[in-house]
């Protein structure tokens, strides 16, 4: 059993630990707000009282964490992360950010002698507590190998992707369609309700259609119904997941007029106050109904 250290007690990295916690490692947590870590000691974890504390006492160290801006604050300020790695540990990156951001940060782990793993996730807050997310692994292949057993704590499937970088790009493509789907499915069901075909027929038809998928199943009766918008993946991280996908065209020199799109709606409903909700509230910034 490993000594891990999980950084990021967000909607994804609580029930995410509470799994590592389970399978008998021993798990020292540590979150920006503190209140969030009271559940995992009660559940048997360490708390640290700063990130470096929880370095120096992990042989693993795990961050699932918001964004880019949001890693590279915990890893590289003073006290942070790459200031206590060193020969023997491995940071895992489970967050979702820019293959650049990813491939930055292992080089900046390589030279303090660490491994380094990205391994972002394919599932929401019930997959994550269920332990069912897929992972997506990239960078050294032997590590990826290494580390399987405790990924699949939290997993049923952990998919090597490739080189550094690579998993966070496979990552984006799966975000970028789901973003621009809730788009789409948006403002074609509002207009077909519009028109007067109800709700329950349009959900019943997509789903008997070559359309239907479970993306519409999970979140379709909410959004044309409901609409609380319950967050499972909130809508701010939606957005950042649409800009880094653009960025990531951009990169490759491939244009992605319909993502480009997707991401101002996800700014619009940001704007009208839906960044906290659910991804699926996009649905907002076509109609206030
Ligand atoms: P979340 O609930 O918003 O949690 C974000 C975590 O990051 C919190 O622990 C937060 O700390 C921490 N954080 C943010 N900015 C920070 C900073 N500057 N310094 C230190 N800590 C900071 O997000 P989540 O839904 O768990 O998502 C986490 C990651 O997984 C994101 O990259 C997201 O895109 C990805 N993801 C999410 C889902 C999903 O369905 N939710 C699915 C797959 C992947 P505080 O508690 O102090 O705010």
């Amino acid at each position: 059993m490993a000594r891990v250290g999980f950084v990021g007690l967000g909607i994804m990295g609580a029930p995410m630990c509470a799994n590592v916690l389970a399978k008998g490692h021993d798990v020292t947590v540590y979150n920006r707000s503190r209140e969030k870590m009271a559940p995992l000691i009660a559940k048997g974890a360490e708390g640290a009282s700063s990130v470096e504390e929880l370095v120096r006492q992990s042989e693993i160290v795990i961050t699932m964490l918001s964004d880019p801006t949001a890693v590279w604050e915990v890893i590289a300020e003073t006290a942070g992360v790459l200031s206590s790695l060193g020969p023997g540990k491995t940071y895992i990156d489970m967050s979702t950010v820019s293959p650049e951001s990813s491939r930055e940060i292992a080089v900046r782990v390589h030279k303090t002698g660490a491994d380094f793993l990205e391994a972002p996730v394919l599932g929401s807050r019930k997959p994550a507590t269920e332990g069912n997310l897929i992972i997506l692994a990239g960078g050294n292949p032997d590590v990826a190998k290494r580390m399987e057993p405790l990924l699949l704590t939290m997993g049923s499937k952990v998919v090597y992707v490739g080189e550094v970088g690579l998993a966070a790009h496979m990552k984006l493509i799966i975000n970028q369609m789901m973003g621009t789907l809730l788009c789409v499915f948006s403002e074609a069901a509002l207009t077909g309700m519009a028109a007067g075909i109800p709700a329950e027929k349009i959900l019943d038809v997509i789903e008997s259609s070559v359309v239907g998928c479970q993306a519409i199943r999970i979140k379709g009766k909410d959004m044309l119904g409901e609409r609380a918008f319950a967050v499972h993946f909130p809508l701010k991280h939606a957005l950042k997941d649409m800009r880094l996908a653009v960025l990531a065209g951009d990169a490759q020199g491939i244009p992605t007029p319909v993502t480009a799109a997707a991401y101002q709606l996800f700014s619009i409903a940001k704007e009208r106050g839906y960044a906290e909700h659910d991804s699926s509230a996009v649905l907002r910034a076509l109609t206030d109904k």
